[in-house]
């Protein structure tokens, strides 16, 4: 067996994540090692706290950047902060809503679900009369944006009515942060994860985390310890607190740090509500080209997210033939159906860079032609 160097061809990536990176972003991931312990390194990685900040629109000190994907992001809120015993109501219209009950109920904690039709925002009503029917519940887990099914939730109500019925909230905001309008503080969200490969365009295996001064103190006066060690916040304070004080913990992934650092940077130099415009932009774009394809969205128009598309597979259309055509001839990747959509839809991705004229511009092109040899 001979083995060689593996290179991967330049694809445009145009699917529920990983995003399009920017050279600059990528050449990032090339500079020199430096220790993660190094004062230098120190200062970025305050630098990247702030940045998150400014892209979560938080002053929470609890703002960090989890070295591991946005499942352990998720996995992260809940064992943090979830005991045996707990009530947590949990919104279900998908994939993700489904694992964070999972994660609830691996705890021993009890989830109540409030469920609503995939494709569809989460109901307000429904989570209100499950918040009246248990006033014992603690906390209150939603999705902002929902991936597999491309719909987007009122998160600012959400959180609103998780706050009148006391109950701290869990936000899902893997593929929200950079995409759409998102404020933390404003909006009084406690808990917040999200992933680096979605709309801020950074490499995979990064989840941006943000705990309110409530959520942290309920971290410090648990019962347990969490279960977790890798994941256990108590520990990861001090290894992501302020220059000087930081201690060994685990050894930060160095080079995607600096690639976090960048993408960051891009976002804030471009500002968040230009990027927030500029995925409606080029959402409006696609959606305008993918009409006169007389393709159809699965989501009314009102809670579609701009950053993924989810769309009906014509009835013409084989999914995986027209799929494999795209990557083979455009070097384009769409995204399958997830779950209930499996085999039903596609996912058409305009995260971060993704979110470009000549992207939407090479999907219509090439989606066009893939429809016609089929
Ligand atoms: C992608 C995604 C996740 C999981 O993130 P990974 O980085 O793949 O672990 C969680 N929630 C939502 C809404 C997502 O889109």
């Amino acid at each position: 067996m001979t083995y060689t160097s593996f290179t991967p061809p330049r694809r445009t990536l145009m699917g529920p994540g990983p995003s399009d990176i920017s050279s600059e972003v990528l050449s990032a991931l090339s500079r020199p090692v430096i220790g993660h312990l190094d004062p230098l390194f120190v200062g970025m990685m305050d630098e990247v706290k702030s940045l998150l900040q400014y892209a979560f629109q938080t002053k929470n000190e609890f703002t960090i950047a989890l070295s591991a994907p946005g499942s352990a992001g998720m996995e992260a809120c809940f064992v943090n902060l979830v005991e045996a015993g707990d009530k947590v109501i949990v919104c279900r219209n998908g994939v993700f809503g489904d694992r964070m009950i999972q994660n609830v109920t691996r705890i021993g904690a009890q989830a109540i679900i409030v469920d609503s039709p995939w494709g569809r925002a989460v109901e307000i009503d429904k989570v209100e009369q499950a918040l009246i029917a248990n006033p014992d519940a603690k906390f209150l887990a939603f999705v902002h944006a929902e991936t597999s099914t491309g719909a987007l939730s009122d998160a600012q109500a959400l959180c609103k009515m998780a706050q009148e019925h006391k109950c701290i909230s869990i936000v899902d905001a893997v593929t929200s942060l950079g995409g759409v309008e998102l404020k933390v503080d404003d909006w009084g969200i406690d808990a917040i994860y999200s992933g680096s490969q979605k709309c801020l365009s950074c490499v995979p295996g990064l989840s941006p985390i943000s705990f309110s001064d409530k959520a942290v103190e309920i971290i410090k006066n648990r019962k347990t310890p969490v279960q977790s060690w890798f994941l256990d916040q108590s520990l990861i304070m001090s290894y992501w607190s302020g220059a000087g004080k930081r201690s060994y913990h685990h050894t930060a992934p160095v080079n995607s740090l600096y690639a976090l650092h960048e993408a960051l940077l891009h976002l804030h130099n471009e500002g968040l509500e230009n990027a927030w415009a500029r995925h409606k932009l080029q959402h409006d774009q696609l959606a305008k080209g993918l009409t006169k394809l007389g393709i159809n969205f699965i989501v009314p128009e009102d809670e579609r997210l701009p950053q993924l598309n989810a769309i009906y597979i014509p009835d013409t259309a084989d999914d995986a033939k027209v799929r494999n055509y795209l990557l083979n001839h455009y070097n384009l990747e769409i995204g399958a159906g997830l779950g209930d959509f499996s085999g039903k839809a596609w996912r058409i991705g305009l995260m971060g860079y993704a979110a470009r004229n000549e992207n939407v511009a090479l999907c219509l092109t090439a989606l066009e032609d893939a429809l016609s040899q089929s």
